[in-house]
């Protein structure tokens, strides 16, 4: 008995309505999409009970004539590409031709429209499957649909839907993340009586943010841009030790369509990576451009995600952009020195220090100078005025020092940790670890996991200057190490790299392995200072890009202001 039968086409239907149209915001996205496509400068999206009752999308866009408001219904019909070789060059929001046919078939729909050319306007009510009535009216040019009662006919898929708030959550979230992609465009979004968004058009991308998000989010963020190749980014991100606790303000466009996409997140991540506090994440509001053949908006029903030909290029970009703006932002002005001042130690960078691994070459100033002329602002030499005077150690913990105006509290360990890490990446960049043997290799037996993870990172421990060898089984033989820690440290450091390796993200294994080194190889919290190598690694801290946080993200040094002082003291 043959088991197999073509559906029914409404059935059919239902089940490709599904694909797109999932919950209220669904709707809104795909009509808004449409607005935007005919040209809309004014769009007015009205909800009832969190779009479960009603979703209304009003624009003064181009409007459809009435064949087309009729043949807007089917599936696959679109004004907006031809032939294949259009699915090459998306340039509108929407393409597929599906939406409207989608949403007709899960609601009960009315469109109203006028394309201006046109005595009568159309109004077109449907119900499910079903065209109810075409009715002629008066109607000024652009276009209104109405979405009643969303999946009345799916009672499955209704059940689904969540509260009223939590739709009107999702709504809220997909508008603001639209109107920041065209700030000349009037957005209004209403929720009964409730005007929930209302941004009357403006000039720039950064007036739009104030709109959405008000002044403390602008005055936090930096202007960002990288250009390599035919990919242009451009933007506004956290500006050095801001950011948020959660990643509510990420905010992504490709060719200014909003997506979701776990290459750019990962990016931004690590481009932040030792920028922010930890457990702090950036705001960022950032759009790329790539000719549109070098991406592929047509991998997802709803078109939220995309793909791209060559995600290295969009990562990179994405990191450049961050870094550049970073090394503008001249990163210590909030802790120290404040905004404006500069200072460098002239020639007080003797090399010291055996066992605190400062090396005579001293390979940031180098990392500086190849960074370009923006980079050494805060340490340029002969600039400014003396630096921080070493005044002792505290506690075996922190460094205290006088500066101009005011007392600097400075942790040892995460002060030299930023100091070796910026170190290393200069190392790691040329190449140049010295490697030294161990006399006698230390034998490993390593756990399933750990020998899957070194497995996985052998080159990167290689190229750092580790020679381990398998010993059968799960045993490993260290016989060389880099020579920045003492040869009995050895496996102490090496087991901590391995902790990272094994650890899930691969993106940026290789920073946060300099990370973990440094912070291993760092003076430790308790050891106590000659005033000698506090007065270095001070000279030192303050040449780094970054001395005010540790590359995990910690701080590194607190002010106490000179005028505290005084006001506390009465005088
Ligand atoms: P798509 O947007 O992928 O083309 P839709 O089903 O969303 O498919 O819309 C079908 C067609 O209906 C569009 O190509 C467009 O020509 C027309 N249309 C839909 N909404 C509007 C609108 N608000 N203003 C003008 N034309 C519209
Ligand atoms: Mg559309």
């Amino acid at each position: 008995m043959n088991k197999i039968h073509i559906l029914p086409p409404e059935l059919a239907e239902k089940i490709a309505a599904g694909e797109v149209i999932e919950r209220p915001v669904s709707v809104v996205k795909e009509l808004v999409e449409n607005s935007l496509d005919a040209g809309a400068t004014d769009i007015r999206v009205e909800l009832l009970e969190g779009g479960k009752k009603l979703v209304k999308v009003q624009d003064n866009g181009s409007g459809m004539s009435r064949e087309d408001a009729a043949l807007s219904f089917r599936r696959h019909s679109t004004s907006k590409i031809s032939g294949e070789e259009d699915l090459e060059r998306i340039a509108t929001l929407g393409f597929r031709g599906e939406a409207l046919a989608s949403i007709g078939a899960v609601s009960k729909f009315a469109l109203r429209t006028s394309d201006g050319s046109e005595e009568r306007a159309t109004l077109l009510e449907r119900e499910g499957e079903k065209l109810v009535a075409v009715t002629d009216i008066a109607f000024p040019r652009g276009t209104a649909v109405e979405v009643r009662d969303l999946f009345f006919n799916l009672p499955a898929r209704r059940k689904f839907l969540r509260s009223a708030t939590s739709e009107l959550g999702l709504v809220t979230k997909m508008l603001t993340q639209t109107a920041l992609a065209y700030p000349g465009v009037r957005f209004v979004l209403t929720h009964g009586s409730r005007e929930v968004i209302n941004c009357p058009p403006v000039e720039s991308l950064r007036d739009r943010i104030f709109q959405l998000f008000g002044k403390a989010v602008v005055d936090g963020l930096m202007e960002v841009a990288a250009v390599e190749g035919e990919g242009r980014l451009h933007g506004y991100a956290s500006r050095p030790l801001r950011g948020r606790t959660d990643r509510s303000v990420q905010f992504f466009f490709v060719n200014n369509r909003p997506v979701k996409d776990r290459i750019l997140m990962a990016a931004l991540n690590q481009a932040y990576m030792g920028i922010l506090e930890r457990a702090r994440s950036a705001e960022a509001f950032v759009f790329l451009t790539l000719p549109y053949a070098d991406v592929d908006v047509n991998v997802h029903p709803a078109k939220a995600e995309v793909r791209f030909r060559d995600s290295q290029l969009v990562f990179r970009l994405v990191l450049k952009a961050i870094e550049h703006a970073t090394l503008k932002e001249r990163t210590v002005k909030d802790v120290y020195p404040a905004a404006g001042e500069t200072w460098a130690p002239d020639g007080v960078a003797e090399p010291v220090a055996p066992g605190l691994g400062f090396g005579p070459e001293e390979p940031n100033a180098e990392a500086r100078r190849s960074q370009g002329p923006a980079a050494g602002v805060a340490g340029q030499p002969g600039k400014g005025g003396p630096g921080p005077e070493v005044l002792g150690q505290f506690q075996n913990l922190y460094i205290v020092a006088g500066a101009e105006d005011g007392l600097l509290v400075i942790d040892q360990h995460n002060a030299h940790e930023r100091v070796l890490y910026e170190k290393y990446l200069e190392i790691d960049r040329r190449k140049l670890w010295p490697r030294k043997a161990l006399l006698i290799p230390e034998i490993l037996d390593l756990s399933p996991s750990q020998a899957v993870a070194f497995e996985e990172s052998t080159v990167l421990f290689e190229e750092m200057g580790f020679r381990a060898e398998s010993m059968g089984g799960r045993s490993i033989a260290i016989k060389e190490y880099p020579d920045v820690f003492k040869a009995g440290e050895a496996r102490e450091v090496f087991l901590a790299l391995l902790e990272e390796a094994g650890s899930d993200k691969a993106q940026d294994r290789r920073e946060r392995f300099l990370a973990t080194l440094a912070c291993k190889t760092a003076v430790k919290a308790g050891a106590p200072l000659t005033a000698e190598k506090m007065g270095y690694l001070v000279s030192e801290l303050f040449k780094t890009a970054q001395p005010a946080l540790c590359p995990h993200g910690r701080p590194i040094v607190v002010k106490v202001p000179r005028a505290q002082l005084d006001k506390g003291l009465r005088r």
